[in-house]
């Protein structure tokens, strides 16, 4: 076995690798760039070199740079987790070279499936069922419209270089044919430096399944069942699971045997992942074949008892394979959530900046966090906004649904927005819990970006019961303070007002051991909670039902975060509650006639100049932010009057750009 691995990656999955090579007993090597000197995976690790400034294409990308750092240390394998070098076959050849060896495939296996294309064919020849279409490369838009109006539309055009749910587009029309074709090979261009764009038929309501195999170098290849990936954003996955409830044992296994088979076909090492896309009637059609550790790999590891990156390592060193087809079982059911520095009510902006609180939930036999992040770690606009990946089992699939949807409650992030609430509203959403998943889920259910009216509604007594238990807390501290002559303390009263909106709540508030008794209405609730000041979660039981509300101070308001939703409710005596009502309300600046940016950013271009008249939908200006361009068009027909920031300038979020007439 080796003593030491560097691992060529950062973030969670660089501490994912680290933590296992650790119980292994093997030393570790972690590469750093500028931007990440104090990272967590550079802590976690015995030693770490540095690679270059933060630019991932000055560090992480940088072939070199990995291959003199594994010479410095004398590190005899490399693990290169997912994204970044994991599927550059120049990369397994430069460590090859060095005697140095590549924690994943053989070289050629890399280039064979690197290429949409050239995958699909051998897949074809595998007898692995694909997906009716085109598999050579197209010349123009109008060969396009041809190809696609013998495949019968609607077709899904892609780059054969593709990668990441980029440079890939449905059409349904000949005019969206040709728009389509210019698309796609654009972005393949700027994403990939190869335009070569192809066509298959687009599946109706499909579902992404894909499976996970292990070969090792002995001629031993196995799969380890499935894993349901079909709650996608922009063909980007959100939720995985595993197994799929879709899936009976016949397709399993016929998916199972086809995956094999291909792994067979390019010799096949190392971990490696077969995607499938399913169409309603469980036909299945290879997409594609991931040959690196995948991101949502924890799930089969929660199902399977394997620990992945263990056996990518012993494969690697040249063992066999511990186990047989027959060993793999299926135990439980397994969920990740992709947890994002991202604001899911600004369409899902990248949102960058401190960790200024940062608590994940307590890990347990069924819940996992994978982080590389912690509190006061700084999301940087240089590398993918994800702060962690929650993982939870059950016995069954609800089971895992229920603890997913408590971890979410629990998990405390403040300073950049995350995506924490469209998580929990996605796992409390009654077609989620059914099963009936498809890759449009998100598309066809929140049609149109999603809203705070888009988050479920629990029962609204809840946050008016412990925003009740949580005031009285605040009073009765207060009346105890210091400073009060004795036998003059301040009396708390029983009665409160809680308001919530434009909602008035009369409530009796009596203090009980552990807790109180809260009425409200004709119904009494019994709170218990062992919650102290200063704590960010409230943990409690109302009427025997355990519940966890985040809470924070806004002026004096109580901020209450519980399955998504928000509420901010201002609790006061009955006689100020009849005050509050005749105070005026504070009238919020009209806005609407100025362009703010949604982000921020940098303000690459302005395109506007003082008196020009724009048509809506027209662009104003591109803001820059984690290395994507967003545009900020015109919503109306507009005229414009003030120029209120500089083209290169750095905009905050909110920042006016332009005024209107
Ligand atoms: P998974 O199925 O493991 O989620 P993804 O295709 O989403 O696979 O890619 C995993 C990681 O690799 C992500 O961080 C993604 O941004 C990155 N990635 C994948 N392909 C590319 C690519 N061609 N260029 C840049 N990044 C990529
Ligand atoms: P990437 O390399 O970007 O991961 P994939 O080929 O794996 O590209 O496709 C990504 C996603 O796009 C799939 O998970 C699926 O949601 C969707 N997709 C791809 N091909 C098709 C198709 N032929 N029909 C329907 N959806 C598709
Ligand atoms: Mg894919």
């Amino acid at each position: 076995m080796f003593k030491k691995i560097l691992i060529a990656n950062r973030g969670e999955i660089a501490c994912r690798v680290i933590r296992t090579a650790r119980r292994m007993g093997i030393r570790t090597v972690a590469v750093y760039s500028d931007a990440d000197r104090h990272a967590m995976h550079v802590r976690l690790a015995d030693e770490a070199v540095r690679i270059g400034p933060a630019p991932s294409a000055q560090s992480y990308l940088v072939i070199d740079a990995i291959v003199e750092a594994c010479k410095a240390t004398g590190a005899e394998a490399v693990h290169p987790g997912y994204g970044f070098l994991s599927e550059k076959t120049a990369f397994a050849a430069a460590l090859e070279a060095i005697g140095v060896a590549f924690i994943g495939p053989k070289p050629h296996a890399i280039t064979a499936m690197g290429d949409k294309i050239e995958s699909k064919k051998l897949a074809k020849a595998a007898g692995v069922s694909t997906v009716p279409g085109y598999t050579d490369v197209i010349d123009g838009p109008e060969h396009a419209v041809k190809i696609a109006r013998e495949i019968g539309y609607p077709v899904m055009l892609k780059a054969s270089a593709g990668g990441g749910g980029k440079g890939m587009r449905v059409v349904r029309n000949d005019e969206e044919c040709r728009d389509g074709f210019q698309r796609a090979t654009n972005e393949a261009v700027s994403s990939f430096g190869d335009g070569r764009v192809f066509a298959e038929k687009y599946i109706e309501e499909p579902r992404h399944i894909e499976i996970q195999v292990l070969a090792d170098a002995h001629g031993n290849t196995l799969w380890l069942n499935e894993r349901e990936c079909s709650i996608q954003r922009r063909h980007q996955k959100v939720i995985e699971e595993a197994p799929s409830p879709f899936l009976d044992a016949k397709t399993r296994k016929a998916m199972g045997e086809q995956a094999v088979a291909l792994a067979k076909a390019v010799d096949y090492q190392s971990a490696g992942t077969v995607e499938f896309i399913v169409d309603r009637d469980r036909n299945f059609y290879f997409l594609e074949m991931n040959t690196r550790l995948q991101v949502e790999h924890p799930v089969t590891e929660l199902i399977t008892g394997l620990d992945l990156v263990e056996l990518m390592i012993r494969v690697a060193a040249g063992e066999k394979l511990p186990l047989k087809q027959k060993d793999v079982k299926i135990d439980g059911w397994a969920l990740e959530a992709r947890v994002y520095a991202e604001d899911p009510f600004r369409n899902f902006l990248p949102s960058i900046g401190r960790l200024v609180r940062c608590q994940p939930p307590a890990g347990s036999d069924h819940v996992r966090v994978d982080t590389g992040i912690e509190e006061g770690s700084e999301v940087s606009m240089y590398y993918d906004p994800m702060i962690a990946k929650l993982i939870t089992s059950g016995g069954t699939r609800d089971e895992a649904i229920d603890r997913m949807a408590d971890a979410l409650d629990e998990y405390h992030i403040r300073g950049v927005s995350h995506n924490i609430s469209f998580l929990n509203a996605l796992v409390s959403h009654p077609r989620f819990r059914e099963g009936r998943l498809s890759t449009n889920f998100i598309a066809e259910e929140y049609p149109h970006g999603f809203h705070a009216a888009d988050v479920p509604r629990e029962d609204p007594a809840l946050a008016v019961v412990i925003a009740a238990a949580i005031h009285r807390r605040f009073m009765d501290r207060a009346a105890k303070l210091s400073g009060q002559l004795p036998s003059h303390e301040r009396q708390v009263g029983n009665e409160f007002v809680v308001i919530i909106g434009q909602h008035h709540h009369p409530v009796t508030v009596v203090p009980v051991a552990g807790g109180c008794d809260v009425r409200l209405g004709d119904r009494t609730h019994r709170v218990t909670t062992a919650w102290q000041f200063g704590n960010p979660l409230v943990r409690a039981e109302v009427d025997g039902r355990p519940v966890c509300f985040q809470l924070d101070r806004v002026g004096i308001r109580y901020r209450l975060s519980h399955r998504g939703a928000q509420v901010d409710a201002l609790v006061c005596e009955p006689r100020a509650a009849g005050l509050a009502g005749l105070m005026l309300a504070k009238v919020p600046p009209d806005l609407s006639k100025f362009l703010l940016s949604p982000m921020p950013g940098l303000l690459v271009r302005l395109a506007v100049t003082v008196g020009q008249e724009l048509k809506a939908g027209e662009e104003i200006a591109v803001v820059e932010a984690m290395k994507m361009e967003n545009s900020l068009r015109a919503t109306d027909d507009v005229k414009i009057t003030r120029i209120l920031a500089e083209q290169g300038q750095s905009l905050v979020v909110d920042q006016p750009i332009v005024e209107f007439g």
